[in-house]
């Protein structure tokens, strides 16, 4: 693995097109040069022209001489790639993806729309809309083969650029500690943020009042009665009033912090105003809030799937291997006979496995609560009860099966 990172630091520092990029500008200031002389002067032409060719040559020899070594580097990286990563067919039967082309396109065209590559996604719209895939049947494939393939206007995906231009922009700024488009977007949408439960509104303008409490050395900012200390207090009384409803004692802390403002640091609101974290923190949060008011996930589900899929990959190889072997056959469908151990922030359902049967629930066969508050699968609830009065598997309590309550996990 070593020489694979060798290699991939190697390409970083080489193989890049800044040199090539630098020399093609080059030459095209000597055209341009050359062009304005000869409509100056259309007499000087052929001797502007012959004046023109060694530098032209050379920009193109250096041209090439640039690509030669990224060309190398590139060959090397992918040398040692392959040298590493094999490539060897997954042991399947079939390509569960084979049947869903365009689901999968439309996957990868939302992935780069959210990531802001506006221009890739549009080519990437454009290029499958003329040249759409084609679905191949699976014999197992849970849902029919896709019909509507290539059809992206489900996408919206000019809306979609749109809005997340805008996100993308409101980000920016708040790189560069310019919170006043967040402010005003949070501000915009403050009764749908409030509904949700979101404080975000409320952090934004605290993080201003910090920001501007720790004035211009800290922040930059103009040494004017609109920053430092009375900055802060004057941002406070302008529009921490529209907050004291929900976050009354947090504003009274940041109001009496201003007490402690000679010796913050040994103050009981050191940690407040010292967080290195609450601009990032900040950025996050509101990518999270901007994403699910438009009903989005806050993190690229294409992102998830692939790196949930990598992380799995070696355990699913190791048991297709051992199936292969051994000759047998997992029928149990939807579910694996392994464990997958995946990071908790890629775990997005809960799931119950009936203390009787030992399955795990599904659709078809999910939780029951009885009134005693125990909890066993419908299928199991049913052979238990056979319809009629039956007793908890768990506890003396006797009771009805239409009395158990299915759980929505
Ligand atoms: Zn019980």
């Amino acid at each position: 693995m070593d020489i694979l990172l060798q290699e991939s630091q190697r390409l970083h520092s080489e193989a890049s097109l800044q040199e090539s990029i630098e020399d093609v500008e080059k030459i095209i200031q000597h055209l341009e040069r050359a062009k304005q002389a000869i409509v100056a002067d259309p007499n000087s032409a052929s001797i502007t022209l012959a004046k023109l060719q060694n530098p032209i040559k050379n920009g193109c020899d250096q041209i090439t001489a640039d690509l030669t070594k990224l060309n190398r580097a590139q060959a090397k990286y992918g040398k040692v790639l392959k040298e590493n990563f094999p490539a060897k067919a997954l042991p399947t039967d079939y390509d569960a993806l084979a049947s869903h082309p365009s689901l999968v396109n439309r996957a990868i065209a939302m992935h780069l729309l959210r990531e802001g590559q506006f221009a890739v996604a549009s080519i990437f719209v454009e290029e499958a809309q003329n040249s759409p895939p084609h679905p191949i049947p699976t014999p197992v494939s849970p849902h029919p083969a896709d019909s509507d393939a290539g059809d992206f206007t489900s996408l919206k995906s000019q809306e979609l650029q749109h809005l997340f231009s805008n996100m993308y922009y409101i980000l920016g700024q708040l790189k560069t500690r310019n919170i006043h488009p967040a402010i005003d977007w949070a501000r915009q949408n403050s009764a749908e943020l409030e509904r949700r439960g979101s404080t975000l509104e409320f952090e934004l303008s605290k993080l201003q009042y910090i920001w501007l409490f720790q004035g211009p050395a800290m922040n930059s900012l103009p040494a004017d009665e609109n920053n430092g200390l009375h900055g802060a207090l004057r941002y406070a009384r302008a529009n921490f009033g529209r907050f004291q409803n929900r976050f009354l004692p947090e504003i009274q802390q940041l109001a009496t912090a201003m007490i402690y403002a000679q010796n913050l640091r040994s103050s009981p609101y050191h940690h407040t105003f010292s967080s290195s974290s609450s601009w990032s923190d900040v950025c996050t949060s509101f990518t999270r809030e901007f994403c699910s008011l438009l009903g989005l996930s806050a993190e690229s589900p294409l992102y998830i799937a692939a790196t949930a899929g990598a992380v799995a990959l070696p355990a699913l190889l190791k048991l297709a291997l051992i199936v292969r072997e051994k000759r047998t056959e997992w029928t149990t469908k939807d579910e694996l006979p392994v464990e997958i151990p995946l990071p908790s922030s890629m775990i997005f359902h809960a799931i119950f496995v009936c203390p009787v049967s030992k399955e795990q629930t599904t659709d078809n066969n999910p939780p029951m609560m009885m009134p005693c508050g125990h909890v066993v699968a419908k299928e199991s609830l049913n052979r238990l009860s056979k319809g009629g009065k039956f007793k908890c598997p768990y506890c003396p309590n006797e009771s009805q099966p239409k009395d158990a309550r299915e759980i929505i996990l």
